[in-house]
């Protein structure tokens, strides 16, 4: 093939390219060329939702979960201590795309909005002149999506790499798929109450479901993933999702902003057979650690959880590594900045599981960042505190596009950027209950500063005195096994002064 004819022309010409993909209706570019300009890279941040640094055999944990992340981040630039804004969905990815900390873009809760000030600040407006592509599989962070991307943008809708839905509409509805869609919606999708406007087409559905399914349910003993509340039209597997996202970003015009955001290993943890009972009975134990005060209901059999979670995990570390592969064999490697993180971790220790927690322990916050730069063939390995808003400066940087000043403290990082402040403050914010234009009344805050960092929970009336400070040499004590808090208290009320100082200075817009 010449090589200045890129796929898609190529496709075009031989008249191979799918119908579907020749009219897909994305206008956004219809009238300009397909021709590369080869000063501008492309930038592609993949997020497995929920996956803790902390459970990452790259990043010191005993159990092998990562081998292929591990063989590919050779040639990668790999944060060994990075934070997430937030210590779930919604203010995590919310930090992560617009650059600033939960307490500036205000998306507390779950399913939360961003401010209108951020609608046109994130990671697609530092792009101006780039072809925005988004998918994710959960649904909150799709909130988010359509607040940033508007409708001449590519936000690949959520159900189109959901298994069922969209195939049997079109059994259903050979031919026309716009009156297959509103009668999807009306008549199929039975609603909360149970209550379909019809009860054939809804059992029909079922029962193909049913059938459908009962050849793949023997591919995953636990289940079939799922996305968001249970039921049969939120299964997915993330083979396709990766199949399609890496075929679709060689048809789309270049330089692209993509963000793709898949949900494993997101609770429920659904491990492949090939994967399953991989860690049972392999004498791991992991520190023992006190049960904490925000536990809520001890599972059963932490350890069997923690194991299933860990599987589930080689199925991310499978499926990056195929994406990877994919990328590399179209050639897009060459001129794309690729980013490997999430927008927050998990936990299964001191009677917790899963992150839906007050507390702001490592597992729960610390995610990866690996850079994939173009041409890069040498891992290089960072052990300065890194923050989720230091990707977007990070990437306009290399990509030679304008600072985003309104970042919040966010960095390029090295060894990109030029003079690293390797004593700045890095934050996480949880305050799920906040109201969003409310001064924060309850809410978990940490710092880090140099090797400490402070837990600070305050507003919650489960704690004496409404509050509880923790302080840990995270350098140390990984783990967080020895609070210094009373040992060192003049450092603790120090850093404490400062916490508050910044909480004062966040609240004084909303008092
Ligand atoms: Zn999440």
């Amino acid at each position: 093939m010449n090589r200045k004819i890129n796929r898609r022309d190529f496709l075009k010409l031989a008249g191979l390219l799918p119908l579907s993909l020749a009219a897909e209706p994305f206008t956004r570019f219809a009238s300009s060329t397909n021709e590369k300009q080869p000063e501008q890279q492309n930038v592609l941040v993949v997020v497995f939702d929920a996956f803790s640094s902390y459970n990452i055999s790259l990043y010191g944990y005993p159990r092998e979960t990562t081998p292929n992340i591990n063989r590919l981040s050779e040639r990668a630039v790999r944060y060994h201590n990075h934070y997430a804004g937030g210590n779930f969905t919604t203010p995590g990815t919310a930090s992560l795309l617009t650059g600033v900390l939960p307490w500036t873009h205000r998306a507390f809760q779950p399913a939360g909005t961003v401010t209108e000030q951020y609608v046109n600040h994130n990671l697609f407006s530092a792009f101006k002149d780039y072809y925005p592509i988004a998918y994710s599989h959960n649904g909150w962070v799709n909130i988010l999506l359509y607040q940033f991307l508007s409708r001449s943008d590519e936000l690949i809708p959520r159900d189109k790499l959901l298994l069922g839905s969209d195939e049997l509409l079109h059994i259903l509805f050979r031919n026309d798929d716009d009156i297959a869609s509103v009668s999807w919606l009306r008549d199929i999708n039975v609603e909360e109450q149970g209550y379909a406007y019809s009860l054939f087409l809804s059992r029909l559905y079922q029962e193909y479901q049913e059938k459908k399914f009962k050849d793949l349910k023997h591919l995953f003993p636990l289940g079939l993933p799922t996305a968001g509340s249970a039921g049969s039209d939120n299964i997915f597997l993330l083979e396709n999702a990766v199949d399609y996202l890496a075929d679709r970003l060689t048809t789309i015009p270049q330089p692209f902003v993509g963000y793709f955001h898949f949900l494993p290993p997101h609770d429920p943890y659904r491990p492949p057979t090939e994967f399953y009972k991989h860690f049972h009975n392999d004498g791991f134990k992991p520190p023992k650690k006190p049960k904490d005060i925000f536990a809520k209901r001890p599972p059963k059999d932490i350890l069997a959880k923690r194991a299933e979670y860990d599987e589930f995990i080689l199925y991310v570390d499978r499926e990056f590594g195929r994406l990877y592969e994919k990328l590399e064999s179209a050639g897009l490697l060459e001129n794309t900045w690729l980013v490997l993180t999430s927008d927050h971790g998990e936990l299964n220790e001191r009677g917790i599981t899963g992150h839906s927690t007050e507390v702001l322990y490592e597992p729960v916050i610390r995610v990866p960042l690996m850079i994939f730069e173009p041409g890069r063939k040498t891992g290089m390995d960072i052990h300065e505190n890194t923050s989720a808003v230091d990707v977007i400066p990070t990437l306009t940087h290399v990509t030679g596009q304008p600072f985003p000043d309104w970042v919040e403290g966010g960095i390029p990082l090295p060894p990109y950027g030029s003079g690293t402040e390797s004593t700045r403050n890095i934050f996480t914010v949880r305050a799920s209950k906040n109201g969003q234009y409310d001064p924060l009344t309850q809410a978990s805050v940490m710092m880090v500063k140099g090797n400490h960092k402070l837990h600070y929970y305050f507003g919650y009336s489960l704690l004496p005195e409404m509050q509880q400070i923790k302080l840990f040499d995270v350098k140390a004590d990984p783990e967080e096994l020895t609070d210094l808090s009373a040992s060192q208290r003049n450092l603790a009320g120090s850093l404490l002064d400062e916490m508050k100082a910044k909480l004062d200075e966040i609240n004084k817009p909303y008092q």
